[in-house]
């Protein structure tokens, strides 16, 4: 675009002022272009008065399986595509031929965590929609896979075989995980979540064999007291309605709608909460066990907000300040 004036090895007087005012000239738009273009450190800003009134951009931490590979999970996270997907960090697992035989297992990271990577979708929890925007995206090669093809016999019911988590692998996440939620204090224990908690109606990753309980033994994650679990086992004295459950599974952060009715998206999100913390109860149904559960979790980690709902009171109606729920004036 500019065109510079030859400049003579041995520059009169009247020369090098005209070549002084040239680099003045050329330096000054410089100067300016670079800060049209967002130079950093171009403008000077001052930072003395700072707001109390934030949070961080990245709240929660969503695991996956790549149901493939390390060679073809590597391929579709990192290749462009017709739907491009992508995550954060891709962590191998130990026994893959499909892995140099001469490197040692380690976490890649495919994309800075200050980008987004496109790995939630279309998602939902606590009050955060599209949460690509919001998270941390880890996939574990894992060759688990889940589909709803109809068969001959035309039962809709979901085929998944899920394959073990290898040891070391998981030792790989969890240091992670650690590292991760140490520079990330808004991720609590309940924002460390698989794909499957903020997609259930799509999503089955990274299935009822990923050990929630070990990491949160070690750490990262919630889970429940098992004495506060057997307490609920043993003392609710009816089921409670649908509607309740709705409500609880909501107020612990899933994103189902409370609707009254047992309907398609209850059950995946029963489904979903299953998958996470009664991994040997997979029926989308609001058995016993399951409400147990989700009750000693409403327990630990919402205990104010339980509290606060007379609907969600299973074990108080004697108590002076609980209001009696509907089912128990009728058993
Ligand atoms: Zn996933």
């Amino acid at each position: 675009m500019f065109k510079f004036l030859p400049i003579a090895s041995k520059p009169s007087r009247q020369n090098s002022a005209v070549i002084f005012l040239w680099r003045g000239a050329i330096t000054a738009l410089l100067l300016l272009l670079s800060g049209c273009s967002h130079n950093p450190g171009f403008i000077q800003v001052d930072q003395q008065y700072q707001s109390a009134n934030r949070n961080d951009r990245v709240r929660f931490v969503v695991i996956h399986y790549t149901a493939g590979n390390w060679q073809q999970s590597l391929a579709v996270l990192t290749k462009p595509g017709k739907r491009p997907v992508s995550s954060h960090y891709l962590i191998p697992g130990s026994g893959d031929p499909t892995y140099p035989a001469d490197r040692p297992l380690k976490v890649y990271q495919l994309v800075p965590e200050q980008q987004r990577a496109w790995h939630a979708g279309d998602s939902r929890w606590e009050d955060r929609t599209g949460l690509n925007d919001h998270s941390i995206g880890i996939e574990l090669v894992n060759e688990s896979w889940c589909e709803k093809q109809p068969n001959q016999l035309q039962q809709q019911a979901e085929l998944c075989v899920a394959a073990d988590f290898d040891p070391a692998q998981l030792q790989l996440l969890l240091a992670l995980l650690k590292d991760i939620l140490a520079r990330n204090t808004d991720i609590s224990p309940t924002r460390v979540l698989g794909h499957s908690d903020i997609v259930p109606l799509r999503k089955q990753d990274p299935g009822s064999r990923f050990p929630w309980q070990w990491l949160a033994a070690n750490g990262v994650g919630a889970w429940y007291d098992a004495a506060v679990m057997q307490k609920y086992w043993q003392q609710v004295p009816a089921l409670p309605e649908i509607k309740t459950v709705q409500r609880a599974l909501q107020l612990y952060g899933y994103g189902i709608a409370i609707t009254g009715e047992h309907d398609a998206q209850s059950r995946a999100y029963l489904l979903a909460f299953q998958r996470h913390f009664v991994p040997e109860q997979l029926t989308g149904e609001p058995d016993l066990k399951t409400i147990a559960v989700l009750w000693a979790l409403l327990e630990k980690y919402f205990p104010k907000a339980l509290q606060q709902e007379s609907s969600l009171q299973l074990l108080t109606p004697s108590a002076a300040v609980a209001i009696t729920p509907a089912w128990f004036t009728q058993i």
